[in-house]
């Protein structure tokens, strides 16, 4: 396996705060707009890799900050979209896209079977491998764990300004969605989207689908088990900003002590995915006022 990920020059997947005790664990799909150095920028210059084609910036800087208030474990991918986007199934056309918003990505035309499956092997499977461990790892300690997703979007998407302040997306449980709307509308300070800027419809719900629906086969907790159930769910188009991210912490440690009998044989665990506007969380002030509101709200619904 040390070969595989060599062409990467760093881990696929970070995870942080392994042991935070909280109910929640956090998921950021698009933290990084890190190509490997082998693939020569896929073909784009430097300018294009900072756009949010490549990555959801301020996500991953956001998604820390709840970790540590939230006291919860997060999972970054540490790699751009556009290498791989683990939040798409890799029989998607999404998974590596060809072309972004308007722009072609020459890197990605044409790839071999060989080049595709190395993608998918050293980034989406250890990706969801150390996801899949995190949250068992959570269902040992919880009684019934959340899964929250982290991404941004851009504020003008081909030439259209969007209105949404943040985007609650969610599936047809909306058992954790339902009242963080109700709460983050509240006030009426800001423009929340219910399933805007985009939809499961849209493919985006990928992660959130394999992981928080996975069927387990019996009582002992398997967690070394890589790609199992529940992928594939998504269709649609290729939309939110995206990139993943850093360098790497490993997982494998966590898999030992989660041994003990799980009594969630079919888990259906609540989750949400958060969409904010980039420009909303572009500073650390900014970020850290909607870190302190989204930690009030999941602290009440839990
Ligand atoms: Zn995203």
């Amino acid at each position: 396996m040390q070969e595989l990920s060599d062409w990467l020059d760093r881990e696929a997947v970070t995870l942080e705060n392994p042991r935070g005790l909280g109910p929640f664990v956090l998921v950021c799909d698009h933290a990084s707009n890190w190509v490997p150095t082998s693939l020569k920028g896929l073909g784009l210059p430097d300018s294009e890799l900072e756009r949010h084609i490549a990555w959801d910036p301020g996500a991953l800087p956001l998604a820390r900050r709840l970790s540590e208030l939230l006291d919860a474990p997060l999972v970054h991918a540490a790699v751009s979209r556009l290498v791989l986007d683990v939040n798409r199934d890799p029989s998607h056309p999404g998974s590596i896209v060809t072309r972004s918003e308007d722009t072609d990505i020459p890197g990605n035309q044409e790839i071999s079977a060989e080049e595709r499956a190395r993608r998918v092997q050293s980034i989406y499977e250890p990706y969801h491998r150390t996801l899949d461990e995190v949250i068992e790892q959570s269902v040992a300690r919880n009684e019934s764990p959340q899964i929250i997703s982290v991404h941004s979007f851009t504020p003008i998407y081909r030439q259209e300004q969007r209105p949404w302040h943040i985007g609650v997306l969610h599936g047809e449980d909306e058992r954790l969605s339902r009242p963080l709307l109700e709460l983050l509308r509240a006030d009426g300070e800001f423009c929340v989207g219910d399933n805007q800027p985009y939809a499961p419809t849209d493919g985006v719900y990928h992660t959130l689908h394999r992981h928080c629906t996975r069927q387990y086969a019996g009582a002992g907790m398997n967690s070394g088990g890589g790609m199992s159930s529940g992928a594939g769910s998504d269709s649609g188009g290729a939309s939110d900003s995206g990139g993943a991210s850093s360098s790497g912490t490993a997982s494998g440690s966590l898999a030992a002590s989660s041994a003990k009998a799980n009594p969630h044989t079919n888990l259906n665990l609540r989750s949400v995915l958060l969409e904010l506007r980039s420009d909303t969380i572009s500073s650390e002030d900014g970020r850290e006022q909607w870190a302190l509101r989204l930690e009030r709200a999941l602290r009440a619904i839990h």
